[in-house]
């Protein structure tokens, strides 16, 4: 089965442009909060309120890892276009379900590998 690597290349690239926006969003709303919670330091007591604060700051913490994550596998998926090794998985090497790479242009293990990883 002959691979569009033209489409999936528009498709990866989609792809990271619109994690690194989200990226860029996040941590520009991250460090906004940082300094408003700082200029309020000193001010009363606000237990409270830091307390969902620090929440919210950790809710997209962990959302930035998640993307970085998804950043650093469109940037993997994109070298095996290279390679010409596009669409075979990382772990067995038979070809991932086009059904599977439709739904994620960037994945790198057929659902069978990923399901064993999941497990361990
Ligand atoms: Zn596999």
């Amino acid at each position: 089965m002959a691979i569009d690597t033209t489409g999936i290349r528009a498709k990866l690239e989609e792809e990271r442009h619109r994690i690194q926006a989200e990226i860029e969003a996040l941590s520009e709303a991250d460090s906004q909060s940082e300094r408003e919670r700082a200029g309020r330091a000193g001010r009363g007591n606000h237990m409270a309120e830091d307390a969902s604060e620090t929440f919210e700051h950790e809710k997209s913490l962990a959302l930035l890892h998640n993307l970085r994550s998804i950043e650093s596998q469109v940037d993997r998926a994109l070298a095996k276009l290279e390679k010409g090794t596009y669409g075979q998985c990382d772990d067995c090497g038979k070809p991932i379900a086009a059904e599977r790479l439709a739904a994620i242009p960037y994945a790198a293990l057929c659902i069978d590998c990923k399901a064993k990883r999941e497990r361990r």
